[in-house]
């Protein structure tokens, strides 16, 4: 009999009572959302603080270890043999079948790691162990026992049905989406804020976006890379609402009337006041942006000062200590660079003073603002008027 199932590991130290159902509930409903474009019939069930996932017939199992690795919540995803008890010696000619099938000829150390949840097993775990590992000895001339450092555990959970695997492939970790919120990602075309809003996603919030968009000078590509990034961290979220807001009007007219060194930190400032209009709108309890001290001008403690000023909601900033190698990492490993790094401009570049402040007085940030006065309201007001949603669902 094959691996028609998957055993679902998670983390379970830190979910005891109550919170434990509403994270199961969470992780299963993750679990199904991921499945759901995968080819095969996939049925999740959760059965003695176990998860699973069966499936009948074919299906298209690499598709469905890539959708349960972009799962938070899920330590480990086990290819499992869930057999009924009909005896010792008929269990162990499937675990001989199973090593035969799974690993051949290989020459490999190994353990069996006996547990008997079912306690009116006629066996105790530690001679499943015993008896098991000299079946596999005799059987595979190329094994060795090694109960330290083997390179193969094979696990036989004694339940109501009998768990055998040996293959564990690591999953996300973290929480599952949708069980701590939701926060409202600042999102731009680069590196940083697709990876800030996948750390904070990986803590069981839940995401939705907005991009400032200024045509005609960011392109319609650029927005595009935008929605592709967004795409890319729904693999992981589920459905995100992108909010693309045009952001012109605004920037022109600070840039009209402020001083061009303080540019940046002015229109940093509207966005953030834009990003908490559309946060209470949708229920986000946060904002996120990918900013780090010192990046750039923008980013120096002064700087982050002067633009925080303006949220009443907390603002998370999960690379705040990374370095840009740390960040690209992360961005590497969750498949955001290679469109992170496409050469379209955004909207901040364009705007760009040659000198901006990198120690701003907030004082005369408020001031350049006073300069605004005629016009930002309605302009605020227009941006949030047609502001253009789109969603994207990461199938
Ligand atoms: P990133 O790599 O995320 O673009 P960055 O290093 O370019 O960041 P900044 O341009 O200073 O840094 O932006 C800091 C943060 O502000 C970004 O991480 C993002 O959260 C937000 N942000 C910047 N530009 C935009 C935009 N056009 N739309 C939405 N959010 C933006
Ligand atoms: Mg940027």
């Amino acid at each position: 009999m094959n691996e028609t199932s998957f055993l679902i590991k998670y983390a379970e130290i830190a979910i005891k009572g109550k919170n434990r159902y509403l994270f199961e509930d969470a992780l299963v409903a993750q679990i199904r959302r991921a499945l759901k474009n995968v080819e095969g019939n996939f049925s999740v069930r959760r059965e003695q603080g176990r998860i699973y996932v069966d499936t009948k017939d074919a299906f298209d199992y690499d598709g469905a270890v890539e959708a349960l690795r972009h799962v938070f919540g899920i330590v480990g995803i086990c290819p499992v043999v869930l057999l009924e008890d009909e005896g010792f010696e008929r269990l162990e000619e499937e675990v001989v079948s199973y090593v035969s099938r799974v690993y051949g000829e290989k020459q490999f150390s190994f353990k069996v790691n006996a547990r008997r949840a079912r306690k009116n097993y006629p066996l105790e775990s530690m001679e499943i162990n015993a008896r098991m590992g000299e079946k596999i000895l005799e059987t595979f001339p190329n094994t060795r026992v090694d109960v330290h450092h083997p390179e193969v555990t094979i696990c036989i959970e004694i339940r109501n049905q009998i768990n055998l695997y040996s293959v564990v492939i690591p999953g996300p970790g973290g929480m599952p989406v949708g069980t701590n919120g939701k926060a409202m990602l600042l999102l731009s075309g680069g590196i940083d804020s697709p990876v800030a809003g996948y750390m904070i996603a990986k803590r069981g919030v839940s995401i939705d976006a907005v991009y400032f968009h200024a045509p005609p000078y960011t392109s319609e590509r650029a927005k595009q890379k935008v929605v592709d990034l967004a795409q890319i961290i729904a693999r992981y979220t589920g459905p995100i609402r992108l909010h693309v807001v045009n952001f012109t009007a605004i920037q022109l007219y600070i840039y009209e009337q402020c001083p061009h060194e303080d540019l940046t930190i002015v229109m940093r400032r509207y966005m953030m006041r834009l990003a908490e209009h559309f946060a209470g709108e949708c229920g986000s309890l946060g904002l996120i942006t990918g900013e780090s001290i010192g990046q750039v001008a923008s980013q120096t403690m002064q700087s982050l000062a002067a633009t925080n000023e303006v949220c009443t909601l907390p603002v998370y900033r999960p690379l705040i200590g990374f370095d840009k190698q740390e960040i690209v990492e992360v961005s590497e490993r969750i498949g955001a660079y290679e469109t992170s790094i496409l050469p379209y401009e955004d909207c901040c570049t364009i705007f760009v003073a040659k000198h901006p402040v990198t120690k701003p007085n907030i004082k005369i940030i408020r001031r350049d603002e006073t300069m605004l006065a005629e016009k930002i309201d309605a302009l605020m007001q227009e941006a949030v008027g047609t502001v253009e949603v789109i969603t994207v669902t990461g199938n």
